[in-house]
């Protein structure tokens, strides 16, 4: 069983990991893809779960993981069909994440027109920092979301840079399915996605709102 921890708050269970792919239009371009006019959907499973302070482990069947750093957003209610307010009030907390990618092995299931499940749901895929509580803090959009590997700096954005933005990624998650308490929304990463290497130390925030730091091994 895998748990959030969010200041001030009793932790949530993790539930489902609904991560959003081709949110912000540099990355898009940087991988080939075409801009999406609805979010690119695809799960990831509670066991993937890390922590800050945790290891990531390169799986024998990729030589080439990527790191992507997004905001991550903690669902506190259950919610279907949600409208912009409905959707604004289910997001519990705030946290910054590592979607870590087996590149080489996106890029062939791709070609196959086959699901990106083996390349995005390896145990120590999600790395979590702990969350901040929705309530305590207003996410404003000017946050950076900032990414280092051994201290030099590969990805940097304004998270209003994203496409679809938290409200609405939630308004259209909970149109095509259920989100309950202690689900977790990876919001897409920004442009400068890239390979990481046994022995690096990674490091990701979000300004003013959470932080992670996370080896490879
Ligand atoms: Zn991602």
């Amino acid at each position: 069983m895998k748990t959030v921890k969010v200041k001030g708050k009793e932790g949530f269970v993790i539930g489902k990991i609904v991560c959003v792919g081709r949110n912000y239009a540099e990355h898009a371009k940087e991988l080939g893809n075409e801009l999406p006019d609805k979010p690119v959907v695809f799960l990831k499973p509670a066991s993937a779960v890390i922590y800050s302070g945790d290891n990531i482990i390169y799986p024998p069947f990729s030589e080439d993981m990527h790191h992507e750093v997004e905001l991550v957003l903690l669902i506190g209610e259950k919610i279907k069909n949600g409208d912009v307010a409905k959707s604004e009030k289910a997001i519990a907390g705030y946290g910054v994440g590592l979607d870590m990618t087996l590149r080489d092995v996106q890029h062939e299931l791709k070609k196959k027109g086959h699901p990106w499940t083996i390349a995005k749901c390896f145990d120590t895929s999600a790395a979590l920092s702990n969350f901040i509580s929705a309530e305590d803090y207003k996410l404003t959009l000017d946050e950076e979301i900032v990414f280092a590997i051994n201290g030099v700096v590969k990805q940097k954005e304004r998270l209003n840079k994203m496409i679809f933005n938290h409200i609405q990624l939630v308004e259209y998650l909970s149109s095509l399915m259920s989100l309950e308490a202690g689900d977790l929304i990876f919001t897409g990463t920004p442009a400068g996605v890239g390979k990481v290497n046994k022995g690096d130390r990674l490091t990701a925030q979000i300004t003013g709102v959470a932080k992670l730091e996370c080896g490879v091994e």
